[in-house]
């Protein structure tokens, strides 16, 4: 793993979020990938376990900042606007001395980056360097998402006392709400404690037209998942941003043309809205 690290094996890829308010691309979750020697391109399941044992994770986790936050840069430069940029940190890199300054160094501005924090890492009221920590960061403008939410422990109480801006509800929720009543409630009051603490709610593992439905009904923020797209490499993330925003032009130009033809006369307005 260190001779990956030397020898720039790592890519990361970047997976759509989607607003379920505008269906729009609303933020992308950065990805690492392994691109190994002789296994073939692995993912995070893969090393992370080691990763994490042999103290290497805080290294890859800032790898993953630095690489991401300079294609985010170079997507603007190019014309490709994403709204935001959620990193997944690791508890080691959380309490890494070096976090405060790489973030600075990647001079993004307040609301572009995100980190994303799993509900396992445990924040314990005793323990208290890792609020610390979190305070620090959302110091330097950048917002915090609480990943894989509903797997782990974190209490109200340390909700409140993070005040991320963002849960993730895990896939393991998620994928059932298609066959159940009780696992729809699941999902419903979860969108109901954020909706109490002023906390957006993204869901994870979306891969069906009926999940997207089910999920909008619901009131949750927004999408992630298969359905939309997998982690993508960078160029194609910046082909499928184009391709939304090139649609959504067509949808303005269209609306356009449509209220010039109610204007002049040429066209009933019942037929003015599309969507
Ligand atoms: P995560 O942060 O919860 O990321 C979402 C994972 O779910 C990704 O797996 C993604 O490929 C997968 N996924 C996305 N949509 C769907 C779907 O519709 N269905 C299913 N079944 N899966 C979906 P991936 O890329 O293998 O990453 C696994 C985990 O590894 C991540 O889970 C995250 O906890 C960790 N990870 C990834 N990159 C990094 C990193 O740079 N640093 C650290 N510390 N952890 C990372
Ligand atoms: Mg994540
Ligand atoms: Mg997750």
């Amino acid at each position: 793993m260190l001779a990956a690290l030397e020898n720039d094996q790592f890519e990361v890829f970047y997976q759509p979020q989607i607003s379920a308010h505008t269906m729009e691309l609303s933020g992308v979750e950065a990805l690492v990938r392994w691109h190994h020697p002789t296994r073939g391109q692995l993912t995070p399941g893969h090393f992370i376990g080691t990763a994490e044992t042999t103290g290497s994770i805080a290294r890859i986790d800032a790898l993953v900042l630095q690489k991401a936050s300079k294609q985010f840069k170079t997507w603007a430069q190019n014309g490709v606007s994403i709204p935001h940029l959620s990193v997944n940190i690791s508890a080691q890199r959380l309490i890494d001395a070096a976090l405060l300054d790489d973030i600075s160094e990647s001079q993004l501005e307040p609301g572009q980056l995100c980190i994303e924090l799993l509900e396992s890492i445990s924040f314990d009221e005793r323990d208290t360097s890792l609020e610390t920590a979190v305070r620090a960061i959302k110091t330097l403008g950048v917002d915090v998402e609480i990943d894989d939410f509903g797997t782990g422990y974190a209490s109200i109480l340390s909700l409140l006392a993070l005040s991320p801006k963002r849960l993730k509800i895990d896939r393991q929720l998620v994928f059932p709400i298609t066959t159940g009543q009780r696992q729809r409630r699941l999902v419903a009051s979860i969108v109901e404690i954020g909706k109490a603490l002023g906390i957006e709610v993204i869901a994870e593992g979306v891969e069906t037209a009926d999940h997207v439905r089910i999920l909008r009904d619901l009131g949750v923020n927004a999408f992630q998942g298969y359905f939309f797209a997998p982690p993508l490499s960078a160029a194609a993330l910046a082909d499928f941003a184009q391709e939304k925003a090139g649609f959504r032009k067509y949808r303005e130009a269209r609306q356009h043309s449509s209220l010039l033809g109610v204007l002049s006369g040429t066209r009933p307005f019942k037929n003015s809205v599309s969507r």
